[in-house]
């Protein structure tokens, strides 16, 4: 008998006005096969893994073959790249359309590396084979954190090299998002002039991600508020989590709240506020202390494109705008001190909190303590290898630290619970990430990054397995570079 794959299409983004979009199938490859497959979160979407991992499954994700019932399509926007404002578009990604699963959720299939679009400018449309595999492993790190994002379903080789500084195998990436609905893509029907499409944009992005909001003239009113509030809460996310985004650009900014688009991206091991990776972000505008005023900064640039909506009076239309935009700090600070609470097993809250939660990472910065394994070692009680614990202020910040525990009703293995599930015991180390990515790439041997992702995929175990996944590297003077679109 046939094994049906289970792909359940719909394609609502492809009855959007046709402006917002390029109808364009992928570019067949020369030798398709499936490195890659999420088996689990296959099965929660209503496929069935066994008929993915066949010939045709591989043509699929390599984008050979298009399933029953997608309507391939470019993803038209624009972005503020680095402050400058851009026309874009998928260059090398497709939407295929939405699975609607056995739950009834619509999520996006795209396909990112599967050719040139009418967006592709002067690229190849295609994308690298270790890129694709790093943003596979940090999604469903990320995924596992408890971080709203995108995520990966599969990847597959296509047998044809790309082109970069050197020859790199291609790979094609199937990414699952809320949407590809992005800050950009509201830029773009702003920037277009026609009131009615933004409107159809709208409306779409209401009913699809807030149909909470009630069908009213308040409507965008309260779009705007509910992208200001995800964003706070996930742009606190990264920061408890110590994750960089890297290129945090307009059109890297999704408007149902998920982290997108796993360029740069790293994890920061010494805490330092001034961190850096992207090799391309020299003025450090995306470190990570600059993420919450960049996911502010980009929140602005979302209300100046709802202005006609807002208000048919411009002054008064800016005055509701600029009331939204400026909840925007007070939501990201109370997402994050709570967090920072919860980090130390600290319940209820007291004026001092912000204070004691300062006066660590003071140390943490002043010692170089590596971000994850501090909360770590707080965690298990244990005072780990770094150097702050050694020390008298350390002794006194702690002694401040018991005596709030001390003042709280919880029991102290009630904070220990809580600590164990705010404070990951792993995280994907870069070194660790990279020794995955060369084991696939060089020797084609995937089983690395299987024994890692297996680590990640359970951040919060704290099994004796992943003791081995929390050292740093031996050699870490180089500093870690990452690179944006390979
Ligand atoms: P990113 O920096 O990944 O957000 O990409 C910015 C823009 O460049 C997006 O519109 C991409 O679709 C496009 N792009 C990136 N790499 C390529 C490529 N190899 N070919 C065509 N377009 C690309
Ligand atoms: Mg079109
Ligand atoms: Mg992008």
């Amino acid at each position: 008998a046939i094994i049906e794959s289970g792909w359940n299409f719909d394609n609502s983004y492809a009855r959007l006005p046709e402006a917002f979009f390029s109808e364009q199938g992928p570019s067949a490859v020369r030798s398709p096969e499936l490195v890659m497959l999420n088996r689990s979160l296959a099965v929660s979407l209503g496929l069935n893994p066994e008929a993915l991992q066949s010939a045709e499954g591989a043509e699929i994700f390599a984008g050979s073959r298009v399933p029953d019932g997608a309507r391939p399509l470019a993803q038209a926007y624009c972005g503020h790249q680095f402050g400058h404002f851009t026309m874009l578009g998928d260059g090398r990604a497709l939407l295929l359309g939405e699975q609607i699963t056995p739950g009834g959720k619509r999520v996006d299939i795209q396909l990112k590396g599967s050719g040139r679009t009418p967006y592709s400018r002067g690229g190849d449309g295609r994308a690298a084979l270790g890129p694709m595999l790093r943003e596979y492993i940090i999604s469903e790190a990320m995924h596992a954190l408890g971080i709203p994002t995108t995520r990966s379903l599969a990847v597959a080789s296509t047998g044809q090299p790309v082109t970069r500084e050197r020859d790199l195998p291609g790979a094609v990436l199937t990414r699952v998002a809320a949407s590809h609905i992005r800050v950009g893509t509201f830029q773009y029907a702003a920037a277009r002039g026609n009131t009615e499409d933004l409107r159809a944009l709208a409306d779409y992005t209401l009913e699809r991600h807030y149909p909470e909001i009630p069908k009213d003239d308040d409507r965008y009113l309260s779009l705007l508020k509910g992208v200001v509030q995800r964003q706070a809460a996930l742009i606190a996310k990264w920061m408890l989590a110590g994750f960089i985004h890297g290129v945090m650009n307009t059109d890297n900014m999704t408007i149902s709240g998920e982290t997108i688009d796993y360029g740069p991206c790293a994890f920061m091991d010494t805490y330092d506020p001034a961190t850096v990776f992207s090799s391309i972000d020299s003025q450090g505008r995306y470190a990570y202390r600059n993420q919450p005023r960049i996911g502010g900064w980009n929140l602005a640039r979302f209300a100046e494109t709802l202005l006609p909506l807002l208000h048919e009076d411009d002054e008064q239309a800016v005055k509701l705008a600029e009331e939204a935009i400026s909840q925007f700090n007070g939501l990201y600070q109370s997402h994050w001190l709570a967090g920072m609470r919860a980090k130390l097993g600290l319940f209820g809250e007291e004026p001092e909190d912000e204070a004691l939660v300062d006066g660590l990472l003071r140390l943490m910065h002043e010692h170089r303590a590596d971000y994850t394994n501090t909360f770590r070692a707080l965690t298990l009680g244990q005072q780990g290898a770094e150097t702050l614990f050694g020390t008298e202020e350390f002794a006194r910040w702690q002694e401040q630290w018991k005596a709030r525990l001390g003042r709280q009703q919880e029991t102290e293995a009630a904070s220990r619970e809580l600590m164990r599930s705010s404070n990951p015991a792993v995280i994907p180390r870069n070194h660790r990430v990279e020794e995955a990515l060369e084991a696939a790439e060089n020797d084609g041997d995937f089983s690395v990054m299987h024994r890692l992702l297996e680590a990640v995929t359970k951040p919060y175990a704290y099994t004796p397995e992943q003791e081995g996944y929390c050292s740093l590297p031996a050699d870490s003077t180089r500093p870690y570079r990452t690179y944006c679109g390979t």
